[in-house]
């Protein structure tokens, strides 16, 4: 594997640093989840938009730009490295959109997909339930067919920007008499029907954007059903790959990390314990870059080797892993480093540690990855039920 960047490659590294360094906001902007902090990130998607910047790697008949596996790369690194703020229509833009381009019709594509990308529609993933998470076959909220029209009644849980979404693409059973993967739709819903409740869930980092999602004779048109009534589990295999999908310009945000860890260490007088630990971190760190680039390097060349449970579980351990030691080196330092915006939600280290546990959860939680790793990549036997 050659790690080395073409000059075309390293052309469109330097276009795209020039371009975040004259448009980047100016300064942190406000949480989302408050008037002045949307119309403030809104601002920003509308300039990624209009600059053909929205979802560069979706292809150019869906408004992207027909990125290749390295170039988007790429770009994650550098929007991470500039420290740009958290996209507002992230599960959209990851895998809702994608799925739809995978699955739906071409009506669905022409009804969903500039939504998406200019923000007018915020997506979130409306697949967990109070009994449904792991075992997501699970899902009991259900869809009735009558006519044209699905009627939804239950309940979802953990809803990543609940708060703000305008759209769900959700996991509904429609077929009552069955039991596990099948007689699951993948449907699209849009949130503000009569009959949604969205309820805010607190978080311990303080950010308010998490929701539960109440349904009750919730009328959604069939024609928003992405695949077919009853293959929704398909629809969805496509959409949980998306989503654990690559690095994601994560290799640099540890970096980061490693930086700042390395500063405080420093700070607090470097012992023996703190500099052998930050030794070993960057060692993984090391380690994960690589396994970032290999990933990369299997996609762009169409090899079968499938890294995307093997990086996120890796990924999330190891920034767990960092955030922890820089905890341990601040002592209480970290609280006073604790810092607040003006919803309350916390920034700085602990607001990253509490990121980071639960980026170990979503996506499948990291003891499903090491299950999918052990039966899928080591064909090892699979777990038994019980
Ligand atoms: C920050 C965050 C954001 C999220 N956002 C969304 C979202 O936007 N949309 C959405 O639909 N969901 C979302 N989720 C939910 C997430 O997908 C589930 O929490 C996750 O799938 C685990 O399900 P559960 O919470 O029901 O735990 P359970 O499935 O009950 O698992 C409990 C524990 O048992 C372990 N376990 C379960 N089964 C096995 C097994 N077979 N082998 C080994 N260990 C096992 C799990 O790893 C876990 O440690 C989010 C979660 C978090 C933390």
């Amino acid at each position: 594997m050659d790690l080395t960047f073409t000059p075309e490659q390293q052309a469109f590294r330097r276009e795209l640093q020039d371009w975040f360094t004259e448009n980047r906001p100016q300064g942190r902007l406000d949480s989302p989840y408050s008037e002045p902090g949307f119309s403030q990130h809104m601002e920003w998607e509308t300039k990624l938009h209009a600059a053909g910047w929205a979802a560069p790697s979706w292809p150019s008949e869906a408004g992207g730009r027909d990125l290749d596996p390295w170039a988007e790369f790429i770009y994650d690194e550098e929007y991470a490295r500039f420290r740009l703020p958290e996209r507002l229509n992230k599960m959209g833009l990851v895998h809702g959109g994608p799925t739809v381009m995978a699955h739906g019709t071409e009506q669905q594509k022409r009804a969903f997909l500039p939504g998406i990308l200019d923000c007018s529609d915020i997506w979130c993933q409306g697949f967990s339930e109070p009994g449904a998470g792991s075992d997501l076959a699970a899902v009991r909220t259900t869809g009735r067919i009558e006519g044209d029209t699905m009627v939804v009644d239950g309940q979802k849980i953990w809803t990543s920007q609940g708060v703000i979404a305008t759209t769900m693409f959700a996991l509904v059973r429609t077929d009552p008499q069955s039991r596990g993967h099948r007689g699951i739709t993948f449907v699209i819903i849009d949130l503000r029907s009569p009959g949604v409740e969205v309820r805010p869930l607190g978080q311990l980092h303080g950010n308010p954007g998490f929701a539960e999602v109440f349904f009750t004779g919730v009328e959604v048109p069939v024609a928003n059903v992405i695949g077919e009534v009853g293959d929704g589990w398909r629809v969805a295999s496509t959409s949980l790959a998306l989503e654990r999908g690559t690095s994601r310009g994560s290799q640099t945000r540890m970096e980061q990390a490693l930086v700042d860890l390395a500063r405080d260490t420093a700070d607090a007088g470097s012992d023996p314990r703190s500099v052998r630990r930050l030794g070993e971190l960057a060692a993984w760190v090391s380690a994960y870059e690589q396994a970032a680039y290999a990933s990369t390097h299997e996609i762009a060349t169409g090899r079968s080797k499938d890294y995307s449970s093997f990086i996120k579980m890796l990924g999330t351990e190891i920034l767990t892993a960092v955030h922890e030691e820089n905890l341990e080196v601040l002592q209480a330092g970290a609280e006073v480093m604790a810092d607040h915006g003006p919803n309350n939600e916390m920034f700085g280290m602990r607001r990253n540690y509490w990121h980071g546990r639960g980026a170990e959860i979503y996506a499948g939680s990291n003891e499903i990855q090491r299950n999918l790793i052990a039966e899928r990549q080591l064909g090892l036997p699979k777990e038994p039920r019980g």
